[in-house]
């Protein structure tokens, strides 16, 4: 048994589509569970409607709707499948209408609206797929996979979960291909949730550990984990292999090509990650395995994450007192803030964040006990790898490379396979150009090509 997951991209269109049943065609053998993410930019679209509907832009939101209504359809075409799409837009017709009526969006009408996304074009897949000749069944992931109740951004219940994948799916993959959505969900009483956005992948280590699968494939638009963010530094390196705790650790800062979350079922049972281009199925990917093979470049890429803002909080006691960090975790605690960096002096603290809905708040409550001081416009440059352990030179070669570029913020050590930086945003990409020249002039053929 293997997943196969396919994020938006790779099912964007019928000759995406198309694609995909090829690529799956030629792994039958494996028995595969097909996890497929809304085609396209749907999530988006669907979340901007939802947005134009609470403020009372009902005609904008249903011109909207009707568009994405239309590109389903057409892409959809000759699939059988015209009925049970029209019957979901009718669906979320009502459901926009209603939005514009009661002018509120709550967490859990989000993930109602969000969810049509992958409702519909797992639907679309698994009729594609049988008309390909193939014994497709959909399984509605909001039957099997069941979470929390916290809306967004909703946890597994692993025990629920895995009885019901092994009882329901893995009998099914016998004699079909299953083909089910990624990222929704639903919670015990049967509401749908998701598991925050991205959480496609997160949908397919869930299942694959469920079941006990052999391999989980994160199907994408690239080749696999590069050595830097595509869209910042072109012409990056293919990591041919790295760590689960290096890809957990590029993911959690800013490698988008996977889910954060991902990896940590995978461990869990050690099963290989696979990362694979729906484009050019016969590229490796990237291998995400326990125990990669020994690597002599130290370190595996670099991930940044935009639109960071820095807070530095100073005592004012003049020294710090005891308490004094949990004082501030605990205000970061209650607006559910998730801090990325860290770092402390005798009568300071800064810190980075990268969810600012809550700053104003955060900024008034620590004003009661400390001196606040926010900067904006932050990107964090992160170097991972687990040699960064072994190398006694990667800072000194790293800030070297810098060349007059200023970081404001270091931290190395937490998790001893990272080194990262703060750097102002206007600096991001010449940081990047910079490392990857300094790091990656000749990497090590065994783990990159
Ligand atoms: P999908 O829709 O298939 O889930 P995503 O857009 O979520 O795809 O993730 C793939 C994208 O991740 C790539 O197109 C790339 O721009 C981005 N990305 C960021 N960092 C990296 C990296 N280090 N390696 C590969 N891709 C990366
Ligand atoms: N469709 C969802 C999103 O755009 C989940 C995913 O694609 O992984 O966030
Ligand atoms: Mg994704």
């Amino acid at each position: 048994m293997i997943v196969m997951k396919f994020g938006g991209t790779s099912v964007e269109s019928a000759e995406a589509i198309a694609r995909v049943a090829g690529i799956v065609r030629a792994r039958l053998d494996r028995k595969p569970v097909v996890v497929v993410s809304a085609m396209g930019k749907t999530t988006n679209k669907l979340l901007a409607i939802a947005a134009d509907a609470v403020a009372g832009e009902l005609k904008p939101a249903l011109a909207k709707l009707a568009e994405l209504r239309e590109f389903h359809v057409r892409e959809s075409a000759g699939l059988g499948t015209d009925d049970v799409v029209e019957a979901h837009f009718q669906d979320l017709d009502a459901l926009v209408r209603g939005l514009a009526v009661m002018r509120e969006l709550t967490p859990r009408a989000t993930d109602a609206i969000s969810a049509y996304g992958e409702r519909i074009s797992s639907l679309i897949v698994a009729a594609h797929l049988r008309r390909c000749g193939m014994n497709a069944a959909h399984v509605d992931s909001r039957s099997v996979i069941v979470t929390d109740r916290r809306h967004t951004q909703a946890a597994p219940l692993f025990d629920e979960t895995n009885r019901r994948l092994r009882e329901t799916l893995v009998p099914m993959l016998d004699h079909s291909v299953v083909v089910m959505g990624g990222f929704i969900a639903s919670n015990e009483d049967g509401v749908t949730t998701t598991l925050g956005r991205g959480g496609s992948d997160y949908t397919a280590s869930i299942v694959g550990a469920g079941i006990g699968a052999e391999e989980i494939q994160i199907w994408t638009d690239v080749d696999g984990m590069l050595t830097a963010d595509p869209t910042v530094l072109p012409g990056a390196h293919r990591v041919k292999v790295c760590s689960f705790t290096e890809a957990a650790e590029l993911a959690y800062f800013g490698a988008k090509v996977l889910h954060p979350a991902t990896v940590l079922p995978a461990i869990e049972k050690n099963i290989p990650v696979r990362i694979l281009n729906s484009r050019r199925p016969e590229v490796e990917g990237t291998l995400i395995v326990s125990d990669p093979p020994p690597c002599s470049t130290p370190i595996r890429s670099i991930a940044c994450k935009r639109n960071i803002t820095l807070l530095n909080i100073v005592s004012t006691r003049m020294l710090m007192a005891h308490g004094f960090l949990r004082r501030i975790f605990e205000v970061f605690d209650r607006y559910e803030t998730s801090v990325d960096m860290l770092a402390t002096s005798e009568v300071s603290v800064s810190l980075t964040i990268d969810n600012t809905r809550s700053l104003p708040a955060i900024q008034a409550e620590l004003e009661a006990f400390a001196e606040v001081s926010i900067e904006k416009d932050l990107a964090i440059v992160c170097m991972v790898g687990e040699n960064i352990r072994r190398c006694d030179n990667v800072s000194a070669r790293a800030f070297t490379a810098l060349d007059g570029i200023r970081p404001r913020m270091v931290s190395q050590g937490a998790s001893q396979l990272n080194l990262s930086m703060v750097v102002a945003a206007a600096d991001l990409q010449r940081a990047i150009e910079s490392l990857h020249r300094e790091f990656f002039r000749t990497p090590d053929p065994a783990s990159f090509e």
